[in-house]
């Protein structure tokens, strides 16, 4: 066998190992969005035409208008359309749906007449399901023509479930590197092994409060691509995502000890928040993954749409990490916030922290890292600040909702 081949086979071997892995402790895994409850319907309501689409799950979507004829486009992230869409209104002809593009579900609703969508959103349910709805009004055939095929962001919302306050949050942790990515090095001993170990850690404190469900992305040592860690995550309906990490970096970054969080940025411009994220960009290069296609266009418009959503609830988690650390008296960095590219982190839909633990570089954080007392601590911090965040991000997403 070549040497290539030998890595491809050994990486789908790997990635299907983790996505066999990826159970939660408590329930049975969550899988990708289907029609629920009545699945599809388009009727008519006083005056006006309503197209709902139940699903088990909230998802990223769109909607536009295309003309001759008219029609109104229906973009769903990864639901399956294992129903027909019933039509309960004389103003549709037909609707084609299914698999649009790997990923992307579509449908596709003729109208016999112009309608222009007047309100469209997804609403969840208090069972985590999810409720599609658009409603559309009579429009000229001048007003159609005008406005099919604009983009459609400022009428689509995606809107995500938040755990009730008694309810159980689902947290994907995410040991990094593993496999033929050992990550940071120091002698004996690798970032892969010790984020796993704490991973493990860390899933038995969270399971004892009785509030979470914890999975991992990997629960050995094996490869799992970066793009695919969050899909995991995504794939199980994760509420949260935390990828562990305990890098090294060259003493002239002059920052490299202490608990450093890091959320998703667009720009970044802090030097070792890059250096980080580059190397582990790199460790899948090495590894023989292609990363092209990982986000496409459209997708690219959803996922900032999503992302303008997450990104501050993402931000408030970090903060409370960060407070964690602190009243654990555990050592944090100088700048123990920071933004950076991290693939892991582009989960749109999913609050997402990369958490540097501590620098394999640095000699004091190093015998933090293998001391039980201090991982325990880590643990016990981390517990903390998802517990509290869960609370605030609740009641917050309340408040939103008024
Ligand atoms: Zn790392």
């Amino acid at each position: 066998m070549s040497r290539q081949n030998f890595f491809r086979r050994a990486l789908s071997a790997s990635i299907f190992m983790c996505l066999a892995h990826v159970t939660w402790a408590e329930t049975p895994g969550a899988g990708l969005a289907r029609l629920a409850g009545e699945g599809a319907v388009i009727s008519d309501t006083g005056g006006r035409v309503e197209m709902r689409v139940e699903m088990s799950q909230p998802v990223p979507w769109r909607v536009h208008t295309l003309d001759a004829p008219p029609r109104l486009i229906v973009d769903f992230s990864e639901l399956i359309w294992d129903a027909d869409p019933v039509i309960q209104t004389g103003s549709v002809v037909q609707v084609n749906s299914g698999a649009y593009r790997p990923g992307w579900s579509r449908a596709v609703v003729v109208l016999r007449e112009p309608l222009a969508v007047d309100a469209a959103e997804m609403q969840v349910m208090a069972d985590g399901s999810a409720v599609m709805s658009l409603q559309l009004l009579p429009t000229t055939a001048e007003a159609f023509r005008e406005a099919a095929g604009i983009d459609p962001v400022e009428i689509s919302r995606v809107i995500v479930a938040p755990p009730p306050p008694s309810g159980v949050l689902r947290v994907v942790l995410d040991p990094g590197h593993g496999g033929i990515d050992p990550g940071a090095e120091d002698g004996d001993l690798h970032e892969a092994d010790l984020m796993l170990a704490f991973a493990r850690e860390l899933k038995e404190v969270l399971l004892r409060t009785g509030r979470f469900e914890v999975a991992l992305t990997r629960d050995d040592d094996v490869f799992v691509p970066l793009a695919e860690r969050m899909t995991l995550a995504r794939a199980a309906g994760a509420d949260v995502f935390l990828s562990l990490h305990a890098d090294s970096l060259a003493e002239d970054d002059g920052v490299a000890s202490g608990m450093t969080v890091y959320t998703l940025a667009e720009t970044v411009t802090d030097a070792a928040a890059l250096r980080l994220a580059e190397r582990h960009a790199q460790n899948d290069i090495l590894a023989g993954v292609d990363l092209a296609g990982v986000e496409d266009e459209i997708s690219v418009v959803l996922m900032d749409l999503a992302r303008r959503e997450t990104m501050p609830r993402s931000d408030a988690l970090a903060a409370r990490i960060v407070a964690g650390f602190r009243s654990h008296e555990l050592v944090v960095n100088s700048n123990p916030h920071r933004s950076g590219g991290f693939t892991v982190l582009k989960a749109a839909e999913v609050p997402s922290v990369l958490i540097e633990l501590g620098f394999l570089s640095s000699k004091r954080d190093r015998a933090l890292l293998m001391s039980d007392a201090w991982s325990n601590s880590a643990a016990e911090a981390v517990r903390d600040a998802l517990m509290q965040w869960a609370d605030e991000d609740y009641l917050m997403r309340q408040g939103l909702r008024r």
